[in-house]
Protein backbone atom coordinates (compact mmCIF):
# COMPACT_ATOMS: atom_id res chain seq x y z
CA UNK A 1 0.00 0.00 0.00
CA UNK A 2 2.81 2.54 1.07
CA UNK A 3 4.66 1.63 -2.42
CA UNK A 4 1.30 2.73 -4.12
CA UNK A 5 1.14 5.83 -2.28
CA UNK A 6 4.29 8.12 -3.69
CA UNK A 7 3.73 7.63 -6.87
CA UNK A 8 0.38 8.52 -6.71
CA UNK A 9 0.42 11.45 -4.95
CA UNK A 10 2.80 12.48 -7.57
CA UNK A 11 0.84 12.10 -10.31
CA UNK A 12 -1.89 14.05 -8.31
CA UNK A 13 0.99 17.12 -7.47
CA UNK A 14 2.01 16.97 -11.09
CA UNK A 15 -1.61 17.07 -12.52
CA UNK A 16 -1.78 19.98 -10.63
CA UNK A 17 1.13 21.65 -10.70
CA UNK A 18 1.21 21.29 -14.78
CA UNK A 19 -2.70 21.51 -15.41
CA UNK A 20 -3.56 24.56 -13.23
CA UNK A 21 -0.67 26.39 -13.69
CA UNK A 22 -0.82 29.67 -15.40
CA UNK A 23 2.50 31.11 -17.65
CA UNK A 24 4.76 32.26 -15.95
CA UNK A 25 8.42 33.81 -16.39
CA UNK A 26 11.49 31.40 -15.58
CA UNK A 27 12.40 33.66 -12.40
CA UNK A 28 9.32 32.44 -11.24
CA UNK A 29 9.99 28.51 -11.48
CA UNK A 30 10.59 26.86 -8.39
CA UNK A 31 10.37 23.39 -7.40
CA UNK A 32 7.10 24.99 -4.71
CA UNK A 33 6.03 26.53 -8.18
CA UNK A 34 5.90 24.40 -11.11
CA UNK A 35 4.04 27.24 -13.46
CA UNK A 36 4.97 27.09 -17.34
CA UNK A 37 7.74 28.94 -17.87
CA UNK A 38 8.45 30.35 -21.50
CA UNK A 39 9.89 27.21 -23.35
CA UNK A 40 6.18 25.51 -22.20
CA UNK A 41 4.12 28.20 -23.11
CA UNK A 42 3.28 26.78 -26.67
CA UNK A 43 0.98 23.82 -24.69
CA UNK A 44 -1.79 26.42 -23.39
CA UNK A 45 -1.24 28.73 -26.57
CA UNK A 46 0.01 27.22 -29.54
CA UNK A 47 0.70 30.67 -31.37
CA UNK A 48 3.99 30.46 -28.99
CA UNK A 49 5.38 28.28 -30.40
CA UNK A 50 5.12 29.98 -33.99
CA UNK A 51 7.83 31.02 -36.41
CA UNK A 52 7.50 34.36 -36.17
CA UNK A 53 8.01 34.98 -32.17
CA UNK A 54 9.13 38.19 -30.55
CA UNK A 55 11.62 39.24 -28.88
CA UNK A 56 14.87 38.38 -30.63
CA UNK A 57 18.95 39.25 -30.63
CA UNK A 58 19.03 41.81 -33.58
CA UNK A 59 23.07 41.19 -35.16
CA UNK A 60 23.50 44.43 -36.65
CA UNK A 61 25.65 43.76 -38.98
CA UNK A 62 22.94 41.53 -40.76
CA UNK A 63 20.36 44.57 -40.76
CA UNK A 64 19.05 45.69 -44.17
CA UNK A 65 19.20 49.75 -44.54
CA UNK A 66 15.61 50.48 -45.78
CA UNK A 67 14.75 53.90 -47.07
CA UNK A 68 11.44 53.61 -46.46
CA UNK A 69 12.13 53.81 -42.38
CA UNK A 70 11.73 57.77 -42.12
CA UNK A 71 11.24 59.49 -38.88
CA UNK A 72 8.45 58.72 -36.97
CA UNK A 73 5.78 61.64 -36.48
CA UNK A 74 4.30 61.49 -33.02
CA UNK A 75 1.18 63.32 -32.67
CA UNK A 76 -0.13 63.79 -28.83
CA UNK A 77 2.87 62.64 -27.48
CA UNK A 78 3.20 65.41 -25.28
CA UNK A 79 -0.90 65.31 -24.20
CA UNK A 80 -0.65 64.97 -20.29
CA UNK A 81 -3.06 61.86 -19.25
CA UNK A 82 -3.84 60.45 -16.09
CA UNK A 83 -4.24 56.82 -15.80
CA UNK A 84 -4.01 54.05 -13.42
CA UNK A 85 -0.87 52.06 -13.52
CA UNK A 86 -1.13 48.70 -12.13
CA UNK A 87 0.82 45.69 -11.33
CA UNK A 88 -1.09 42.56 -13.46
CA UNK A 89 0.89 40.24 -12.06
CA UNK A 90 3.94 40.20 -15.09
CA UNK A 91 4.59 43.56 -15.09
CA UNK A 92 3.67 47.16 -14.46
CA UNK A 93 1.19 48.30 -17.05
CA UNK A 94 -0.44 52.06 -17.81
CA UNK A 95 -3.95 52.48 -20.00
CA UNK A 96 -2.73 55.09 -22.41
CA UNK A 97 -6.24 57.51 -23.52
CA UNK A 98 -6.20 56.56 -27.71
CA UNK A 99 -5.25 59.46 -28.15
CA UNK A 100 -1.60 59.49 -28.67
CA UNK A 101 -0.72 58.57 -32.49
CA UNK A 102 1.82 57.46 -34.49
CA UNK A 103 2.63 57.77 -38.01
CA UNK A 104 5.30 57.09 -40.77
CA UNK A 105 8.52 55.12 -39.65
CA UNK A 106 7.82 52.99 -42.57
CA UNK A 107 4.28 51.93 -40.89
CA UNK A 108 1.56 51.12 -43.15
CA UNK A 109 -1.48 53.47 -41.50
CA UNK A 110 -1.87 55.49 -38.12
CA UNK A 111 -1.43 53.66 -35.05
CA UNK A 112 -2.61 54.68 -31.85
CA UNK A 113 -1.43 53.89 -28.17
CA UNK A 114 -3.17 51.87 -26.07
CA UNK A 115 -1.28 50.82 -23.30
CA UNK A 116 2.72 51.04 -22.01
CA UNK A 117 4.08 48.36 -19.82
CA UNK A 118 7.86 47.34 -19.24
CA UNK A 119 10.19 44.08 -18.30
CA UNK A 120 13.20 43.83 -16.46
CA UNK A 121 15.86 42.20 -14.66
CA UNK A 122 16.73 41.85 -11.12
CA UNK A 123 17.92 44.81 -9.16
CA UNK A 124 19.13 46.37 -12.08
CA UNK A 125 20.85 43.31 -13.94
CA UNK A 126 20.19 42.70 -17.26
CA UNK A 127 15.87 42.25 -18.08
CA UNK A 128 15.43 43.24 -21.70
CA UNK A 129 13.39 41.53 -24.09
CA UNK A 130 15.08 42.23 -27.19
CA UNK A 131 18.33 42.22 -27.15
CA UNK A 132 21.33 43.94 -29.55
CA UNK A 133 24.04 41.99 -30.44
CA UNK A 134 23.88 39.98 -27.91
CA UNK A 135 23.71 42.71 -25.25
CA UNK A 136 20.81 42.58 -22.83
CA UNK A 137 19.60 46.37 -21.69
CA UNK A 138 18.53 46.63 -18.05
CA UNK A 139 15.08 47.15 -18.78
CA UNK A 140 12.68 47.84 -21.46
CA UNK A 141 10.02 49.82 -22.54
CA UNK A 142 6.99 48.50 -24.80
CA UNK A 143 4.43 51.23 -26.14
CA UNK A 144 1.75 49.18 -27.68
CA UNK A 145 -0.19 50.77 -30.27
CA UNK A 146 -3.10 49.30 -32.75
CA UNK A 147 -4.10 50.27 -35.79
CA UNK A 148 -6.28 53.82 -35.79
CA UNK A 149 -9.51 52.10 -36.89
CA UNK A 150 -9.76 49.60 -34.34
CA UNK A 151 -11.56 49.95 -31.07
CA UNK A 152 -9.52 47.16 -28.91
CA UNK A 153 -6.55 45.43 -29.22
CA UNK A 154 -8.15 41.94 -29.16
CA UNK A 155 -9.87 42.83 -32.90
CA UNK A 156 -6.43 44.58 -33.74
CA UNK A 157 -4.96 41.37 -33.15
CA UNK A 158 -6.48 39.38 -35.79
CA UNK A 159 -4.98 41.79 -38.28
CA UNK A 160 -1.40 40.64 -39.27
CA UNK A 161 -0.33 44.00 -38.97
CA UNK A 162 -2.88 45.28 -36.56
CA UNK A 163 -0.55 45.57 -33.68
CA UNK A 164 2.66 48.15 -33.73
CA UNK A 165 5.11 47.95 -30.59
CA UNK A 166 7.33 50.63 -29.93
CA UNK A 167 10.35 49.35 -27.68
CA UNK A 168 13.34 51.04 -25.81
CA UNK A 169 15.91 50.38 -23.64
CA UNK A 170 16.55 51.99 -20.72
CA UNK A 171 20.29 52.45 -19.39
CA UNK A 172 21.95 52.72 -16.25
CA UNK A 173 23.06 56.44 -15.71
CA UNK A 174 24.68 58.14 -12.48
CA UNK A 175 21.86 60.87 -12.12
CA UNK A 176 18.48 60.12 -11.89
CA UNK A 177 15.62 60.87 -14.45
CA UNK A 178 13.61 62.88 -12.52
CA UNK A 179 10.52 62.90 -15.42
CA UNK A 180 10.36 59.13 -14.37
CA UNK A 181 9.16 60.05 -10.78
CA UNK A 182 5.73 59.25 -11.20
CA UNK A 183 6.17 56.02 -12.34
CA UNK A 184 8.91 54.46 -9.70
CA UNK A 185 6.99 56.75 -6.83
CA UNK A 186 3.70 54.84 -7.62
CA UNK A 187 5.61 50.94 -7.72
CA UNK A 188 5.67 51.57 -4.00
CA UNK A 189 1.53 51.64 -4.04
CA UNK A 190 1.47 48.84 -5.94
CA UNK A 191 4.03 45.49 -5.03
CA UNK A 192 1.13 43.28 -4.72
CA UNK A 193 -0.07 41.71 -7.86
CA UNK A 194 -3.73 43.30 -8.90
CA UNK A 195 -3.43 46.44 -7.39
CA UNK A 196 -3.22 49.47 -8.95
CA UNK A 197 -2.92 53.63 -8.21
CA UNK A 198 -3.60 56.84 -10.09
CA UNK A 199 -0.71 58.04 -11.58
CA UNK A 200 0.00 61.65 -11.59
CA UNK A 201 -0.42 63.29 -14.52
CA UNK A 202 2.23 62.36 -17.26
CA UNK A 203 2.62 62.10 -21.24
CA UNK A 204 4.25 59.90 -23.23
CA UNK A 205 6.63 62.10 -24.35
CA UNK A 206 8.35 62.56 -21.28
CA UNK A 207 9.22 58.76 -20.80
CA UNK A 208 10.96 58.52 -24.19
CA UNK A 209 13.96 60.11 -25.57
CA UNK A 210 13.50 63.40 -27.90
CA UNK A 211 11.79 63.05 -31.22
CA UNK A 212 15.09 64.53 -32.77
CA UNK A 213 16.82 61.12 -31.24
CA UNK A 214 14.16 59.05 -32.73
CA UNK A 215 15.68 58.26 -36.41
CA UNK A 216 17.20 55.40 -35.79
CA UNK A 217 15.86 52.25 -35.10
CA UNK A 218 15.09 48.41 -36.12
CA UNK A 219 12.49 46.66 -37.63
CA UNK A 220 10.51 43.34 -38.12
CA UNK A 221 7.58 41.48 -37.73
CA UNK A 222 6.95 39.46 -34.69
CA UNK A 223 5.06 38.74 -32.07
CA UNK A 224 3.27 39.98 -28.48
CA UNK A 225 6.17 38.47 -25.81
CA UNK A 226 3.47 37.49 -23.64
CA UNK A 227 1.22 34.90 -24.24
CA UNK A 228 -0.94 34.61 -26.40
CA UNK A 229 2.05 35.18 -28.51
CA UNK A 230 -0.54 36.44 -31.63
CA UNK A 231 1.83 36.84 -34.30
CA UNK A 232 0.62 40.72 -35.48
CA UNK A 233 3.14 43.19 -34.40
CA UNK A 234 5.00 45.52 -36.58
CA UNK A 235 8.11 45.73 -34.02
CA UNK A 236 10.06 48.80 -34.03
CA UNK A 237 13.20 48.64 -31.32
CA UNK A 238 15.09 52.17 -30.95
CA UNK A 239 18.73 52.62 -31.00
CA UNK A 240 18.84 55.60 -28.79
CA UNK A 241 18.15 54.70 -24.30
CA UNK A 242 15.87 56.04 -21.91
CA UNK A 243 18.40 56.87 -18.64
CA UNK A 244 17.62 55.55 -15.31
CA UNK A 245 19.63 55.38 -12.20
CA UNK A 246 20.89 52.31 -10.41
CA UNK A 247 18.22 53.28 -7.66
CA UNK A 248 15.32 53.71 -10.33
CA UNK A 249 15.73 50.36 -11.89
CA UNK A 250 15.96 49.09 -8.69
CA UNK A 251 12.41 49.78 -7.40
CA UNK A 252 10.73 47.65 -10.33
CA UNK A 253 12.34 44.35 -8.24
CA UNK A 254 10.22 46.08 -5.35
CA UNK A 255 7.08 44.91 -7.47
CA UNK A 256 5.90 41.34 -6.53
CA UNK A 257 4.22 38.54 -8.42
CA UNK A 258 0.94 36.90 -7.32
CA UNK A 259 3.40 34.72 -4.68
CA UNK A 260 4.93 37.54 -2.81
CA UNK A 261 8.01 36.73 -4.81
CA UNK A 262 10.02 39.36 -6.36
CA UNK A 263 8.76 40.87 -9.74
CA UNK A 264 12.41 40.14 -11.55
CA UNK A 265 13.06 38.86 -15.02
CA UNK A 266 9.99 39.29 -16.34
CA UNK A 267 11.59 38.79 -20.09
CA UNK A 268 10.86 36.00 -22.43
CA UNK A 269 14.03 35.06 -24.21
CA UNK A 270 14.96 35.87 -27.32
CA UNK A 271 13.37 33.67 -30.00
CA UNK A 272 14.72 32.27 -33.16
CA UNK A 273 14.51 34.66 -36.23
CA UNK A 274 13.64 32.19 -38.83
CA UNK A 275 14.60 33.77 -41.73
CA UNK A 276 12.87 36.83 -41.02
CA UNK A 277 14.97 39.98 -42.15
CA UNK A 278 15.47 42.57 -39.53
CA UNK A 279 15.44 46.44 -41.18
CA UNK A 280 17.44 49.29 -40.16
CA UNK A 281 16.01 52.75 -40.81
CA UNK A 282 18.79 55.53 -42.16
CA UNK A 283 20.10 56.61 -39.17
CA UNK A 284 20.71 53.02 -37.10
CA UNK A 285 24.76 52.23 -37.04
CA UNK A 286 26.13 49.01 -37.81
CA UNK A 287 27.97 48.40 -34.43
CA UNK A 288 31.52 46.99 -35.39
CA UNK A 289 33.86 45.99 -32.76
CA UNK A 290 36.17 48.21 -31.52
CA UNK A 291 39.42 46.13 -32.51
CA UNK A 292 37.61 46.20 -36.40
CA UNK A 293 37.03 49.30 -35.69
CA UNK A 294 40.63 49.98 -35.17
CA UNK A 295 42.13 48.12 -37.63
CA UNK A 296 40.11 49.82 -40.21
CA UNK A 297 41.25 53.01 -39.24
CA UNK A 298 44.81 51.75 -39.26
CA UNK A 299 44.12 50.48 -42.84
CA UNK A 300 42.88 53.48 -43.54
CA UNK A 301 45.67 55.94 -42.43
CA UNK A 302 48.13 53.19 -43.80
CA UNK A 303 46.91 54.13 -47.13
CA UNK A 304 46.41 57.91 -47.01
CA UNK A 305 49.87 58.28 -45.49
CA UNK A 306 52.07 59.67 -48.65
CA UNK A 307 54.33 57.14 -49.63
ZN1 LIG B 1 6.12 43.87 -23.50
Amino acid sequence: MQQLILPVLLASFWTICTGSADWCYQSQFTCDHQCNTPDKWNLAHSDCGGKYQSPINIVTRKTLKDERLTPFEFNNYQQIFRDTIKNNGHSVKVGVPHLSTISGGGLPTTYKAVQFHMHWGKHGGPGSEHTIDGEQYPMELHIVHMKHHYTDLTTALSDPEGVAVLGFFYERSNSANRKYDPITNALRSITITNSNTSLPSISLAQLIPAEQNLTSFYRYKGSLTTPGCTEAVIWTVFENTIPLSMDQLRVFSDLQFHDGKPMVGNFRPVQPLNGRQVFRSGGAVILVSSTLLLAAIATALGLSQPN
